[in-house]
């Protein structure tokens, strides 16, 4: 069997969640969309039911996946619904739904039902993506208050810029919401991983964590004294499958990117871009070699790479090696090369996902 496997650790996962509740300092959603950020949404859903007090998807389709699966608790839809025709699923499987454009008010205001609608009343306050600007929020909360099939609202808005420490964005975001919030009845829901790593004096009713949940610091490489806490939840690893002496002046693989200037031992390892490992990972970039570090050199094929073994003389066929995981971890492998934390795990394709403890 093809050794490529992601090892999912769910004991961290629910240490993440509670460690993001707590600097939250309210309701935490734990956010599951994009199938938990590429570590499965059912399982993620199932290791957090017990004590999540809900969960963010960003579309219904999602949303049913986790109810099909027999999860029960609260389910918002992050990014509301996409047509009217939605609301009569909201109803049926009782998800909550965001309300961010002045289209989705009217088709609430306008759907008829006998049960209550959970609505998360969103507020652009400079992101400028979705959410309703200040007057709009206003009106849409006088307008949906007084309708018989919306309940209590929550109100909420969300950050561009929560990662960058040094930047007033958030703090403006903050004040521009508490302006359009004030005297609104509603529970209030602001931050993401990043405001709740970096900015922890903010507080609302609801907190909605995505990527720290998975243990990856979206602060990265600012330091954090919350970000420390976290423990990676994916450990990406696969074997070496084969191994062969270089000679000086021998090129590695694809395009010769690399070329011995010593006499170099390669093990190639099953793993590859088609796994979600990324392609364009430069010479260098830190793998883990039966535990110890280690390199990749040469270029990444679509479903192997190669590492370099002349400094690991006992490591052979059959050795483990680490893509990313606790080290190195995905918030430095990410710049490394070139692409997100959020994107990495996001990217995972067909190597197993294994779930621990089992
Ligand atoms: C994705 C998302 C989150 C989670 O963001 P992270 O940076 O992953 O914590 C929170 N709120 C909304 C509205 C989102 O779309």
């Amino acid at each position: 069997m093809r050794p490529a496997r992601a090892l999912i650790d769910l004991d961290a996962l629910r240490h993440n969640y509670r460690l993001a509740r707590r600097l939250g300092g309210g309701k935490a959603l734990a956010v599951v969309k994009a199938d938990a950020y590429g570590h499965g949404a059912v399982a993620c859903a199932r290791a957090l039911e017990a004590e999540a007090d809900g969960f963010g998807v960003a579309c219904i389709e999602e949303a049913l996946e986790l109810r099909a699966a027999g999860i029960r608790a609260p389910i918002l839809l992050m990014e509301g619904f996409f047509d009217a025709a939605e609301l009569a699923l909201v109803v049926e499987h009782d998800l909550w739904t965001a309300v961010a454009s002045p289209w989705q008010v009217e088709a609430v205001a306008a759907f008829s039902t006998t049960a209550t609608l959970r609505i998360w009343l969103k507020l652009d306050s400079g992101m400028h993506r979705l959410g309703l600007s200040a007057d709009e929020f206003r009106a849409a909360h006088a307008q949906l208050s007084a309708l018989p099939q919306v309940g209590p609202m929550v109100l909420m808005t969300h950050f561009a810029r929560a990662d960058e420490l040094d930047c007033g964005r958030t703090a403006e975001q903050v004040a521009l919401f508490e302006q359009a919030c004030a005297g609104l009845a509603g529970e209030t829901s602001l931050c993401n991983s990043p405001a709740l790593l970096g900015w922890p004096q903010l507080h609302s009713d609801w907190v909605r964590p995505g990527l720290m949940l998975y243990g990856a610091d979206p602060l990265y490489p600012q330091a954090s004294p919350h970000a420390c806490q976290l423990r990676p939840v994916m450990t990406l690893q696969s074997q070496v499958i084969a191994v062969r002496e270089l000679a000086v002046g021998e090129p590695l693989g694809y395009g010769a990117r690399f070329v011995a200037t010593r006499s170099t031992r390669v093990g190639v390892v099953a793993m590859g871009y088609a796994d979600g490992y990324p392609q364009f990972a430069p010479n260098g970039t830190p793998v883990l070699i039966d535990g110890v570090p280690g390199e990749l050199i040469g270029r990444v094929s679509m479903d192997m790479l190669t590492v370099d073994l002349t400094d690991h003389p006992h490591a052979g066929h059959g050795s483990v090696v680490t893509l990313w995981g606790t080290a190195p971890t995905i918030s430095e492998l990410a710049p490394r090369c070139g692409t997100s934390a959020y994107r990495l795990p996001c990217s995972l394709k067909r190597a197993a996902r294994v779930y621990l403890p089992l």
